[in-house]
């Protein structure tokens, strides 16, 4: 089977309608914590299994011999090592034939405080013995495109990003690369840099929102320290302002900049522009 974790998720589910563009939905494992959050997947076929990455009991059951497995990293910043750890152990007992995992673009040459985890999960999988794929995922447009309510509010697109590109893709480009690794062969014991194809910054993405809106917005950059206070007077809890601030200053150092085209090679079609995730963006109510 493939067996997608974090399937309730919002990159889980579109590799779930990847993965049922490619195979029946028979083949399919959505593993989530929640299981009426993954009602609608089990009335669509797919099979739900039950797990929490914060309870190692909970993952025995998740996995049998021969799964294809997507671990989605989690989102509980500061326990994840811990719980992806747990995910590889049960995988590794299971006898699953390919662990693929949702890194970060660089991997262990990443700086920032996000990526501590994700580098340390590589380094677990890599000592489990388990036949594993690496997806070092660059940035979402809709890590920009989210926010654009509050952009067109502010009249302003802010961060500390600096002059530093970002070679963005869709979370839909992320999603269609991992169901074409699961679904795929010759991707064991190998390692993606995906990112989209071309690296813009932040002056563009403003000026790209300026023309399709007819407003002038422009970028307004600052020090890593002012744009984390201002994240946090709008409610961003401290820590997760931090942590988003200094990924804008690793930006700066070109850290999340690289093109190597992997992205649009597992794809076999170029990645989605950032032009397109702008217009779905500004195309939703609200
Ligand atoms: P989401 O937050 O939508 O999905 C995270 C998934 O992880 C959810 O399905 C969630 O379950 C699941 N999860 C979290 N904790 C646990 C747990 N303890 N046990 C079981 N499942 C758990 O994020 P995305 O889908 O957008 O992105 C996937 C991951 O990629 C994120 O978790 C994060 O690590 C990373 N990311 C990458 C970004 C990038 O730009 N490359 C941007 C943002 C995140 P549930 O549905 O029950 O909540």
């Amino acid at each position: 089977s493939y067996v997608i974790t974090g399937a309730t998720g919002a990159l889980g589910r579109l590799v779930i309608e990847a993965l049922l563009a490619r195979t029946a939905p028979g083949e399919i494992v959505a593993v989530a914590r929640d299981r009426a959050k993954a009602a609608d997947l089990a009335a669509r076929g797919v099979a739900v299994r039950i797990a929490d990455y914060g309870r190692p009991e909970t993952l025995r059951g998740a996995f049998a011999a021969g799964d294809r497995v997507l671990l989605i990293s989690g989102n509980e910043a500061g326990r994840r090592l811990a719980q992806h750890s747990a995910v590889i152990d049960a995988a590794r007992e299971a006898g699953v034939a390919l662990l693929t995992y949702t890194s970060v673009l660089g991997g262990p040459a990443a700086t920032f405080s996000i990526a501590e985890e994700h580098i340390a999960t590589e380094q677990a999988l890599l000592a489990s013995g388990v036949p594993y794929c690496l997806l070092r995922n660059g940035w979402y447009h809709e890590n920009y495109t989210g926010a654009l309510a509050g952009t067109l509010k502010t009249g302003a697109v802010i961060g500390s990003a600096d002059g530093g590109r970002v070679a963005s893709a869709a979370r839909r480009d992320y999603a269609e690369a991992a169901a074409e690794v699961l679904t795929g062969s010759g991707h064991e014991d190998s390692v993606y840099e995906l990112s989209g194809d071309t690296a813009w910054t932040m002056a563009e993405y403003a000026a790209e929102v300026s023309r399709q809106t007819g407003r002038k917005i422009p970028y307004r950059d600052l020090p890593e320290e002012r744009y984390a206070a201002l994240m946090t007077e709008a409610g961003v809890p401290g820590p997760a302002a931090r942590m988003v601030a200094d990924a804008d200053a690793a930006i700066a150092r070109g850290e999340l900049a690289s093109t190597s085209g992997d992205l649009a090679r597992l794809l076999g079609r170029p990645t989605t522009p950032l032009s397109d995730a702008i217009a779905d963006a500004l195309k939703e109510p609200g």
